[in-house]
């Protein structure tokens, strides 16, 4: 049986009842996708081949996956016609399969995408003039549940691979055709081939802030962010990644030490009365020391801010108190920030309501004010149920008693 690699998760208590193993596939292939080189290597010697054939076929067959995006071996003309039937029998390319795809009225598309193992997740795309963005999951369900946050009110079924993780990017630029084309001629062992830029693709900018929390699946995640940004892989700056968090203190160096993407962080209240109740890992990891741990994340400087992010709820963090205390609080701390104040996108049976536009206005002039940068996200794709936290797929329906009872089962997880 594989089993996928789950991380020891810091403090006296797991916070996640177990989440299912990975079923692996029934012909016995290995799926490929998710792999770094050294591993593909290791297999194809596995396999039979010499340790030297073994580190060129992987290199070769690595630059199809990743750079081409190639979904069958066929295609991989510079390999021996012979080997190409070898490497079917015995490996997969996999894509998580697409059960539907849906375009918001504003552009904004979200796919509704199925493992191997028949777990439904999502993943929403987000053009801007001068950008995309690919809002990518990290789990099936998520280990904590935020009260404004649909995707919290599911289970976690189960973390999603570094396969998985990276494959929704490749989806992405399958979907928008964004493989580079040109000849493969003359790749040599040493070749390097930095070439793919994002200058005029649709595809530039990548947040790990779909489904689940990216840090309680950290091991995945970073193998899979290692895979898009190998300048010989999906090659797309660590610059133009970002982490978003709501707030799993213990794992914030090791992201900006292994990984080194932009950190995003769900603050979305500025006293421990409220962010216990709207953000409940607070009680596990209260805001000093989510602050300290901002305040020490490696890379982060005033070039490269932390992004806070806060969602305006009526009457429950909007107020010109609160505004003021978040830059209290962002002084404080000395921290190159920036604020993006997200209005509460609403889903069915959701218990908040959101601030009036006047009171985003207030709040966020407070904050810019004080020389904070402080935006107002727009929402995207509302329509279709693609917005920030609108996310949930076909878990089973739950009543109102049901879900506190889940939202407690979270809760004593946590500890
Ligand atoms: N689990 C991670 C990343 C996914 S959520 C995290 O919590 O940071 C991405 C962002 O959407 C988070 O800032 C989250 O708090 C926010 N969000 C969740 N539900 C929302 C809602 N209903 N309206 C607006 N933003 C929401
Ligand atoms: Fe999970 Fe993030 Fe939603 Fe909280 S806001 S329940 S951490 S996905």
């Amino acid at each position: 049986m594989t089993s996928i690699p789950i991380m020891p998760i810091p403090g006296h208590v797991d916070p996640v009842p177990v989440p299912r193993d990975v079923t692996p596939r029934a012909d016995g292939r290995v799926d490929l996708i998710g792999l770094p080189r050294p591993r593909i290597a290791e297999l194809f010697a596995e396999a039979g081949l010499d340790a030297k054939a073994a580190k060129l076929r992987a290199k070769q067959v690595f630059h199809w996956l990743y750079h081409r995006g190639v979904t069958d071996f066929d295609a991989m003309t510079d390999i021996a016609k012979t080997m190409r039937p070898w490497l079917a029998e015995r490996f997969v390319i996999g894509r998580p399969e697409i059960v539907t795809a849906q375009v918001s009225s504003d552009g904004t598309r979200k796919w509704l995408l199925q493992t191997a193992d028949g777990h439904d997740f999502e993943m929403v795309f987000i053009p801007d003039a001068d950008r995309g963005t690919l809002c990518v999951s990290s789990q099936v369900g998520c280990t904590l549940n935020c009260r404004f946050c649909h995707t919290g009110t599911m289970r976690l079924v189960r973390n999603l691979t570094p396969g998985e993780i990276v494959g929704q990017v490749m989806l992405a630029r399958d979907a928008l055709s964004e493989w580079p084309k040109g000849s493969m001629a003359g790749l040599e062992e040493d070749e390097d081939e930095r070439t793919y830029t994002s200058d005029g693709r649709l595809l530039t900018n990548i947040v790990m802030m779909g489904m689940g929390e990216p840090l309680y699946n950290f091991d995945n995640v970073r193998d899979a962010l290692k895979l898009v940004m190998d300048g010989d892989g999906l090659a797309l700056s660590k610059r133009r990644i970002t982490l978003s968090t709501s707030g799993v203190v213990p794992m914030m160096e090791r992201c900006g030490e292994e990984i080194g993407v932009n950190l995003a962080v769900s603050l979305h209240a500025v006293t421990k009365d409220v962010r216990d109740e709207i953000v409940p890992i607070n009680r596990k990891f209260g805001l000093d020391q989510l602050l300290q741990a901002c305040s020490d994340y490696p890379g982060a400087s005033n070039a490269r801010r932390i992004t806070f992010e806060y969602v305006m709820l009526k009457d429950k963090n909007d107020s010109d108190d609160d505004a003021r205390e978040l830059v209290r609080l962002i002084r404080q701390y000395k921290l190159p920030a920036k604020v993006n104040l997200i209005p509460f996108n609403p889903w069915p049976g959701a218990p908040y309501e959101c601030s009036t536009p006047e009171r985003i206005k207030r709040f966020a002039e407070i904050v810019f004010e004080a020389g904070i940068s402080a935006p107002v996200r727009t929402p995207r794709g509302r329509d279709i149920d693609a917005a920030c936290g609108q996310l949930k797929t076909a878990a089973q329906k739950m009543s109102r008693a049901e879900l506190d009872r889940l939202a407690d089962e979270k809760q004593a997880a946590l500890g």
